[in-house]
């Protein structure tokens, strides 16, 4: 391999040294000049573009400015402690405003200076303020090689160390002043070609220097085109390797178990995409692979009876099955349904969760151990190393999102060979997206509701529509049926969160005096939380009011009325899971999403009203990520990855990453045995992304 010059240490650099190297090593992961390089703006500022004060209105995005600070106020104490800068352009005065590295700022900016100043301005009062705007004096930024200026992440501790984005910036010049010329290529020229690719120097250059708007997409283009390719050929290879080596127990036959529950015990047929499902799941099992299959499936389309009669063809094979649930609640509802599915069958059933202790828990362990218990429903709690199974051979992990990619390695270990795994998620992700994070998961899908279902219709309240809201709950609870009423509680502001919860309850307590309110939220007991919700599946109480602890998987079918309360407050794929606890049975329901604010948004106005609009949860998922970026699902999506994506976009780059799998996927049917010289370019690079010489790391 030849020697390549992105992988020399950053310290060697000029303008870094050992000290700054340390701390870029620490900071962000930068140690080598490739390190450097790959370490990408995550966006770019037209800095030709001057707005002057008088023009500034609600709703404006960045902005710059250029003018003078004309006076400094300190006041507050403690951590109230914050600095004013009065601002003047010559055509209006802004408030600049800090909370935090009040020295820094003392030190460094003086009144009567010419700066360039940018941020987001807010009104406040009579007057436009900027909390912590990016500065620079005028006569600097007039310096800048480009009008697009990239803007870097820093951290903290880079800025303590006195670094800006701009710092980065010029150290990356210094790299391309010293090594341009030898960068290498990291693709083949077949592949540049054939995806009509800008070459890799020039890409670096332009996505750090971009001297006109038009080349930089390009150049982004080429690079997430790089990323995606090598993540795709190492996802490809895992899974080639994955299928060769897994074994995974046969299940030859369908037996008593299955089909007495399907002929005698089926409560409803199954729908035609269930029936599909079944039949992919069941052609796996047999295939003497260990099948590894994500179910994809809308809330309310009926996973858990899929679920269930697999563990069947599990036990008709002598194996034992286990559900995992992300909740107790949700553990026990599956409990509670599968034991009814299974009423006048001789299957054995039991829930181990951390509230079931001492006598009962021994049982269960032991009729676990001892292969008597055939279904193991539970939480977590099932994947701790007291529970042993005789022999597990088939494991359902229930709403996967909930539970981190380790847990599922535990369960790997619960036999002598892998078991079957079935990961079910109401969370609609591209199948693109599914295939990368899942990596050599398999997809099904059941994208069809059972029959019956009536819409839910979705109707938004303000503050002034109470009683509207209250005549269309007692015209429910009249017809017998049951309401929800649900209020955010997020961690920080849990106090005043659950004061509003606990109003909300006495108020519904003053308003229904003729039905019973329970109530249910995160800071309750386990067993108090259960009374609660056994209370309100019983019917014993008809309103249950509630934080988001029922938001997955929870199954009243009479319930038929879900308010939310400050609905603004949630994200539409948690109002989507919400409003899906109704409509689960053949009548009417009703999904009231109620606000307070006298004034929302136009981005809440839109969520709302995509929730009023429609009920498909794949439109939703894509209205939310139009909505608020796909930062959320990235985050979590990525953590599954074997790379961190640098520069592509898990979500927004759907269409780039199939052209690269397709393209990863090529290359490997070509070249299996890695031998042809055209590819020996790929193998390299390949290589030293796996030794973290380019340090993708982060490898799990
Ligand atoms: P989810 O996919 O959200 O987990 P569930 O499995 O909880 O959905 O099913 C939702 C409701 O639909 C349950 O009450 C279940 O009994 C019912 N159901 C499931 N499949 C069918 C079907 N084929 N016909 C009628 N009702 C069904
Ligand atoms: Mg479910």
């Amino acid at each position: 391999m030849s020697v390549d010059i992105l992988s020399l240490d950053i310290q060697y650099l000029k303008g870094v040294g050992p000290a700054r190297a340390r701390m870029l090593g620490k900071e962000i992961n930068v140690h080598t000049l490739g390190d450097l390089l790959y370490y990408f703006p995550y966006k770019y500022i037209d800095r030709s573009r001057v707005h002057q004060v008088k023009d500034l209105h609600d709703d404006m995005p960045l902005v710059q400015l250029r003018g003078q600070i004309l006076d400094f106020e300190k006041s507050g104490t403690g951590t109230k402690k914050h600095i004013k800068a009065f601002f003047s352009d010559g055509t209006g005065v802004v408030e600049l405003i800090w909370f935090k590295g009040l020295t820094y700022v003392e030190r460094t900016y003086k009144v009567n200076t010419p700066y360039l100043i940018l941020g987001k301005p807010g009104r406040f009062g009579h007057r436009f303020s900027i909390p912590h705007p990016e500065i620079e004096k005028a006569e600097e930024a007039d310096t800048h090689p480009t009008p697009l200026q990239p803007f870097y992440s820093m951290t903290e501790g880079m800025r303590r160390g006195g670094m800006t984005s701009r710092t980065i910036q010029k150290l990356i010049q210094t790299a391309f002043d010293t090594i341009a010329e030898r960068i290498n290529e990291t693709l083949p020229d077949y592949l540049i070609s054939y995806h009509r690719l800008t070459k890799l120097p020039e890409a670096l250059f332009t996505v750090h220097f971009p001297e006109e708007t038009k080349a930089l997409p390009e150049a982004r283009r080429r690079l997430k085109f790089e990323e995606l390719f090598f993540l795709q050929l190492d996802i490809l290879q895992r899974a080639a390797q994955h299928r060769e080596a897994a074994t995974g127990f046969v299940f030859a036959h369908v037996g008593q178990a299955f089909n007495d529950f399907y002929l005698h015990h089926l409560p409803f047929p199954l729908t035609t995409a269930q029936k599909r499902v079944v039949r992919e799941i069941r052609n796996d099992l047999r295939t003497g692979r260990q099948m590894n299959r994500l179910l994809q499936g809308d809330v309310g389309s009926g996973k858990t009876v899929v679920a269930l009669m697999c563990c069947l063809l599990a036990i008709d094979n002598d194996f034992q099955a286990c559900l995992m649930a992300p909740t107790e609640i949700l553990a026990e509802q599956h409990f509670a349904t599968l034991t009814q599915m299974l009423q006048g069958t001789n299957i054995r059933v039991e829930l181990l969760t951390g509230s079931v202790k001492g006598a009962k828990r021994r049982t269960v362990l032991q009729g676990v151990a001892d292969g008597t218990v055939q279904i193991l429903v539970g939480t977590h709690a099932l994947i701790e190393p007291t529970v042993r199974f005789q022999n597990l051979g088939f494991v359902v992990i229930d709403e996967q999102h909930r539970f981190g990619v380790k847990q599922r390695a535990t369960l790997w270990e619960k036999n002598t060979q892998p078991p079957h795994i079935l990961v079910m998620t109401a969370t609609p992700i591209p199948r693109t997206l599914a295939m990368t994070v899942y990596g050599d998961l398999d997809v099904s899908v059941i994208d069809e509701l059972p029959p019956g279902r009536k819409p839910i219709h979705t109707q938004h309240y303000g503050e002034r529509d109470t009683g509207h809201l209250y005549d269309g709950m007692r015209h429910e609870l009249r017809l017998g049926r049951q309401v929800y009423v649900v209020y955010p509680l997020i961690e920080e502001s849990q106090h005043s969160d659950l004061i509003a919860l606990e109003t909300g309850y006495r108020r519904l307590c003053e308003a229904f005096p003729e039905y019973k309110v329970g109530k249910v939220h995160g800071k309750m007991k386990p067993a108090e939380k259960d009374t609660a919700m056994q209370q309100f599946i019983r019917k014993d109480t008809q309103i249950l009011v509630s934080t988001t602890v029922i938001e997955v998987g929870v199954n009243v079918p009479n319930a038929s009325v879900m308010v939310i309360e400050e609905a603004d407050r949630f994200g539409l794929s948690q109002l989507h899971q919400l409003r899906g606890r109704v409509g689960r049975g053949a009548d009417q329901s009703y999904c009231l999403l109620v606000t307070h604010k006298p004034n929302l948004g136009d981005i809440t106005r839109r969520r709302l009203g995509v929730m009023c609009e429609t009920t498909d949860g794949f439109r939703i998922a894509e209205e939310d990520m139009k909505l608020r970026g796909p930062g959320d699902i990235e985050g979590t999506a990525q953590s599954g990855l074997p790379f961190k994506l640098r520069i592509a976009n898990l979500v927004g780059d759907t269409v780039l990453m199939a052209e690269a799998r397709e393209a990863a996927a090529r290359v490997l049917k070509a070249d299996p045995q890695h031998n042809l010289p055209q590819n020996e370019i790929i193998w390299q690079q390949m290589q030293r992304l796996k030794n973290g010489i380019v340090d993708y790391s982060a490898i799990s």
